[in-house]
């Protein structure tokens, strides 16, 4: 199932989106009238999805895809989005070569453990909207095209070999990164927490409809080519990643991991080919369809 949250007529709500007819099945009222919960955004489906899940197979789409305004799938995640640097081979030497990396010295490429930053909430965006260019702070935007992990069940100390019974689906990321802002202050959570820097969506497809350690990941900006890879090639995969942060912080249903981005980010051209307003980047991951933001 492809799970989106969205405006219509001036309001918010969420439902289900049935790609073959591109109708969507509203949820809110759903959710409203079977779980004692306050907000009834895909944070609160996400938790209490197995109390409801038999309802929401006899859902029927009434609204057109093309007349609601896409929100980010999640825009109240538990905790900060955690993502993964340098964990694809090809980008973790790009990085390390660019100069751009305070935290490696060149020749040390790959990382031995999972290297985990965060970015906040404050920085979600939806599918088309737009990426502010922060001039007055970053003359060096770059993007990175990235597949994201949403959490479904709570755990702590999970196995990898239990890791992916506790993934709800997935979603693509835009980590968006001030390069200058990140070499400068040496620790990379204010160059990739400025506002807009996490573009996130379209929307969650349900781990059940695609094989996540095997989808092609690419990336145009401009309509030129700039990423594309396959999430095998991923250096730490999705279990090693679960079982790494679950080890001390527990998951909970929402929370989301951004796994990294493959080669071709704006750093790794010589020179480096970084992002000006009106550029326009758009993301695709088999089966999660396509997220595409412009800089104003
Ligand atoms: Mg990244």
């Amino acid at each position: 199932m492809k799970f989106i949250a969205f405006e219509y007529d001036g309001t918010q709500d969420i439902g289900i989106l049935d790609s073959s007819t591109d109708k969507i099945a509203p949820l809110g009222n759903i959710l409203a009238k079977h779980i004692d919960n306050n907000t009834h955004d895909l944070v609160a489906l996400i938790k209490y999805f197995s109390e409801i899940t038999g309802i929401l197979d006899n859902q029927k789409g009434i609204l057109d895809f093309s007349k609601v305004k896409l929100k980010a799938p999640i825009s109240n995640p538990p905790k900060n989005i955690m993502c993964v640097g340098k964990n694809y081979f090809e980008h973790a030497q790009e990085f390390t070569q660019s100069g751009f990396d305070a935290t490696s010295k060149r020749g040390d490429n790959i990382p031995d453990h999972p290297i985990i930053f965060t970015k906040p909430a404050s920085a979600i965006l939806a599918s088309e909207e737009k990426i502010k260019s922060h001039k007055n702070l970053t003359k060096q935007l770059d993007y990175e095209a990235e597949l994201a992990v949403i959490i479904g069940k709570q755990g702590t100390g999970i196995k990898k070999e239990n890791a992916f019974d506790h993934v709800f689906g997935y979603t693509i990321i835009n980590d968006i990164t001030g390069r200058d802002l990140q070499l400068k202050h040496r620790q990379w959570f204010i160059g990739k927490s400025l506002d807009t820097s996490c573009p996130m969506g379209p929307w969650i497809t349900s781990a059940d409809e695609v094989d996540a350690e095997n989808l092609n990941i690419k990336c145009w900006v401009n309509g030129e080519l700039r990423q594309e890879a396959n999430t095998r090639d991923l250096i730490f995969d999705i279990p090693t990643l679960i079982e790494t942060i679950s080890s001390g912080i527990t998951l909970q249903p929402g929370d989301i991991i951004s796994t990294g981005t493959p080669a071709g980010v704006g750093i790794g051209f010589d020179p480096p080919r970084f992002l000006s307003s009106g550029d326009t980047i758009r993301i695709e991951i088999e089966g999660l369809g396509h997220l595409i933001n412009k800089v104003a």
